[in-house]
């Protein structure tokens, strides 16, 4: 059984600074393979509340799309756990270079307890048991080096879009069955260019792509006031697909 649980659904800095939504990030269990995404601040004590609770110590991979705080706060505490404190050497660290460079979010003396670290590059590959992971794209448009992800081999395809300013094309690089989508602002600022996608972004993108299921997630303060769950069932309804917000701690089955 695939299935994914939101550990948390924060984005933004008031969002995750207040824990106005818990900033857990996701948990994937997909092609019979453990996969932690974004693990912001509050990821470890989100997986032992989980009911049931989630075991870092069986996690085979952290993916980091990019080195922000409310995607990384937690990801020296779960290289720690999932490698039971280095007794067991396992799990592939995936990140972007730039998290290991200059002002680094992943500690020197961590690196070695995964039993592999793969660096996210563009259109770059990975094997993982049975699951595909790729990421088709850099999202250059977000300050830092920053990456979606696509994962195929499990029970249904599962696309991430993370953080980025909305980019010509964008749909194009992730087709899966389940879209996730950080949507972190309800309209674009009229005086400055965020990046960010906004809800009319994610119109456009889930319109194009027409996804089994869309999944709205990483909001922000403007989202928040205007509750995603309406939002999302008003966008179901304009585009008959089925777009559904995420709660934190809120499981999908992927049948
Ligand atoms: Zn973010
Ligand atoms: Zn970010």
């Amino acid at each position: 059984m695939d299935w994914i649980k939101f550990l948390g659904t924060a984005g933004a800095r008031f969002v995750v600074s207040k824990q106005l939504r818990s900033s857990g990030g996701i948990w994937m269990s997909l092609a019979g393979k453990e996969i932690l995404v974004d693990p912001g601040p509050g990821t470890l004590v989100h997986c032992l509340k989980s009911r049931p609770k989630l075991n870092p110590g069986k996690l085979d991979a952290i993916i980091l799309t990019h080195k922000h705080l409310d995607h990384t706060g937690d990801v020296n505490v779960m290289i720690e756990a999932m490698t039971e404190g280095r007794l067991q050497k396992r799990g592939v660290l995936f990140a972007p270079a730039d998290a290991f460079e200059n002002d680094p979010v992943v500690l020197s003396y961590l690196k070695d307890y995964p039993e592999k670290i793969e660096i996210l590059k563009e259109k770059s590959e990975y094997q993982l048991g049975d699951l595909k992971i790729t990421a088709p794209v850099k999202h250059i448009h977000h300050g830092v080096e920053c990456y979606g992800l696509n994962f195929e081999g499990g029970r249904k395809s599962v696309s991430i879009i993370a953080d980025t300013r909305y980019f010509e094309g964008i749909e194009s690089f992730y087709p899966g069955e389940i879209l996730i989508l950080y949507v972190v602002l309800l309209q674009p600022f009229p005086d400055r260019v965020i990046d960010h996608l906004n809800l009319g972004d994610a119109e456009r993108i889930i319109e194009a792509n027409r996804p089994g299921l869309t999944l709205l997630t990483h909001f922000g303060l403007t989202m928040l006031r205007s509750k995603p769950w309406k939002l999302a069932e008003a966008l179901s309804k304009k585009l008959k697909v089925k777009v559904q917000a995420a709660r934190d701690g809120m499981e999908i089955k992927l049948e």
